[in-house]
């Protein structure tokens, strides 16, 4: 007891000890009324609070009644997780989520925590202690609590702190939803986000993620190096045109399980475009180990694949770019990665290419002459020369072939230089409506000046993209109307790359042009991929034997031989032969000697614009008589 403890102000019997001094008595007495008065307002304070705590109960009592209604209603769990005695009180709904028996009510918090998923735990721990040390007005938290089941739940947690006058907490309560549906379906459309519906695998998005994220890490570890590798199926839409989109899906399909066998486990393969597969290697130790991938990548794609009841073999160009080889700036190796790819269809298709620093000029360059040929196009500085194409032994004009050219300020350009960045972005069309239209309007102008014999025929070169346009037929039926030209006046020059796509619609295109009286010939014959079957599927009218086997006839037995069988092959088929590239008399001679219907090469005439008075003379270098 302390000092200024009140003594008790009504004693029951009347003390001893009261002075007889008067002036005694009085101050004893103020001073009695005044621990009297003390008294009675301690008094009524305490009748007031009494009143309260009584309004704050029932009150209480009304909320705790609505709170049991709605947490019924709510079919939320419902605990409270007092600090005094330490104990977790949990509703039938909180133990019935979870699984547990509902009569016992009564747990410790550690039921609770210890089955909270370990990946989460941290979490609630942080977010807890962050409310109950007042830093955040409530506790929130999403997370995996394990069922009696075995499986782990979704749980969405909310909970409300109730604190002594000090602020201490004193009682934590709070409710708990199961919200494992709702999370199973944000889970699921976060795959979707992610992945690529028809393979599985990874998309652009989840990749580029992985990248810059596998990027950062291998910054912290400068003994490792990673590589991505781009992936690009050889002439898939040949598939698709061919044989439909079904079996196209499942070449892609095939295509990613291939790829799955090929790369190593902890490598993120994924398709970011339709026929376009990339593959993130991390981890490497040697630049040799990307390339090791990259050729089991290869190899494992162009094994035979049994699709649809049919054999087929696809092969892959791929790119690789290394983080190591980057110089400077920030790394996109994707960019460098698809760079390399181009590169390595360059090659011919089923190679593979290492990106170099310099590769990124060269797209720099075709961009540029990208974005001329589109003025070009537009402007006249296209123009068409002419080489005149005889027939043997005899040396008659029989025709001439249109050779695009690119006037620039700077000079005559090359179809080598330009016709590649056209094919890629497209243009090579729109190029050759251009040249088709042109050589037409110059035959027509020559035929009338009577310049060339009447039977004079010009032979065009045709891409494979520009022979299946649909409106290729309303394009020649439009030109030969204005220039009152024949078909018979046409030749159309088609590589064996276009045979070889070997499309249902390519073949029906190539049939439909013959019976409209075009010449069908293909050009550079024996440099593809010299799959002869393809003569008899496409039937066509002249093989235009390459200038590599004329070239070599009179010294390499071997090109001589080659030329030779063409020559016999094609006599065999009905088919007529035109010697390329002719230059000296040895060839001349040799190429009438095989019998070859017909030449053209520089040692007869070389391309010359219209104009040009040497297109219509008789050849003066070179005299086959003896
Ligand atoms: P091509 O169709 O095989 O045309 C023959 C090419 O060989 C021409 O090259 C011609 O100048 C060259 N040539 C002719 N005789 C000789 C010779 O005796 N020796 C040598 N070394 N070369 C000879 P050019 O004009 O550079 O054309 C190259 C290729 O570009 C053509 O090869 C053709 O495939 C393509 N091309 C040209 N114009 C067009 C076009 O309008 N459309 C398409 N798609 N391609 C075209
Ligand atoms: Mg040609
Ligand atoms: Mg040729």
């Amino acid at each position: 007891m302390t000092d200024d403890t009140p003594q008790d102000p009504w004693p029951d019997e009347a003390p001893d000890d009261l002075p007889d001094n008067p002036r005694e008595l009085r101050r004893k007495l103020r001073e009695t009324q005044e621990r009297l008065r003390i008294l009675e307002g301690r008094l009524d304070q305490r009748a007031r609070l009494d009143q309260v705590d009584t309004a704050q109960r029932a009150a209480a009592n009304a909320v705790s009644q609505r709170y049991a209604l709605a947490a019924a209603g709510a079919n939320d769990g419902m605990w409270a997780w007092d600090f005094e005695t330490g104990e977790l009180f949990c509703s039938a709904r909180w133990r019935a989520v979870l699984g547990h028996p509902a009569e016992d009510f009564r747990t410790a918090p550690d039921q609770w925590l210890n089955r909270v998923h370990a990946s989460d735990r941290a979490e609630v721990q942080r977010l807890l202690e962050q409310h109950l040390e007042g830093g955040a007005p409530h506790f929130e938290c999403e997370h995996r609590i394990l069922h009696e089941d075995g499986a782990y739940r979704w749980f969405h947690c909310r909970a409300l702190a109730q604190r002594d006058p000090a602020g201490r907490p004193t009682l934590l309560a709070g409710s708990l939803s199961d919200i494992t549906m709702r999370k199973l379906a944000e889970l699921q459309l976060l795959h979707d986000a992610t992945h690529d519906a028809l393979t599985g695998l990874p998309n652009r998005v989840l990749f580029q993620d992985r990248l810059e994220h596998a990027i950062a890490q291998c910054e912290r570890r400068p003994r490792e190096d990673l590589a991505v590798l781009f992936v690009d199926l050889d002439r898939f839409k040949n598939v698709n045109d061919s044989y439909g989109h079904a079996v196209g899906d499942e070449l892609l399909r095939e295509v990613a399980r291939r790829l799955l066998t090929a790369v190593r486990a902890a490598d993120t393969t994924a398709r970011i475009g339709g026929d376009e597969f990339t593959v993130l290697l991390e981890g490497l130790r040697h630049p040799r180990e990307a390339h090791e991938v990259a050729q089991r990548v290869r190899s494992a794609i162009a094994r035979p694949m049994n699709l649809a009841g049919q054999e087929l073999v696809v092969t892959a160009s791929v790119g690789i770019a290394l983080l190591g080889e980057q110089v400077d700036g920030q790394p996109d190796l994707l960019r460098d990665a698809d760079t390399a790819m181009y590169r390595a269809k360059g090659l011919g298709g089923g190679q593979m290419a290492l990106f170099q620093a310099a590769m990124r000029t060269d797209v720099v360059r075709s961009f540029e002459i990208e974005t001329d040929l589109r003025r070009a196009l537009g402007g006249n500085e296209l123009a068409l020369h002419y080489q005149p194409i005889y027939s043997l032994p005899e040396l008659r004009l029989v025709g001439v072939e249109a050779l695009v050219r690119w006037r620039r300020p700077d000079g005559m350009v090359l179809p080598g230089h330009f016709l590649p960045v056209a094919r890629q972005s497209g243009l090579l069309p729109q190029l050759e409506s251009w040249v088709l239209e042109e050589a037409c309007r110059q035959l027509q102008s020559w035929k009338r000046q009577k310049l060339v014999p009447d039977d004079l025929a010009v032979w065009i070169n045709v891409s494979p993209g520009h022979l299946r346009r649909e409106d290729l037929l309303e394009e020649l039926d439009a030109i030969l109307r204005v220039t009152r030209l024949s078909t018979s006046s046409l030749h159309f020059e088609i590589t064996e790359d276009a045979l070889l796509a070997d499309s249902a619609e390519t073949a029906e295109r190539i049939a439909t042009l013959r019976r409209m009286g075009i010449t069908i010939c293909v050009d550079d014959f024996g440099t593809g991929f010299s799959s002869l079957s393809y003569l008899q599927r496409f039937p066509v009218d002249i093989l235009k034997i390459d200038r590599s086997f004329v070239e070599g006839s009179g010294t390499d037995h071997g090109s001589g031989a080659i030329a030779r069988a063409i020559r016999g092959l094609a006599t065999g088929l009905g088919i007529r032969v035109v010697a390329e590239g002719v230059e000296t008399l040895d060839q001349a001679r040799f190429v009438r000697d095989l019998g070859c219907d017909f030449a053209q090469g520089f040692g007869l005439c070389r391309p010359a614009a219209p104009d040009s008075n040497t297109l219509f003379e008789r050849p003066a270098a070179l005299s086959m008589d003896e």
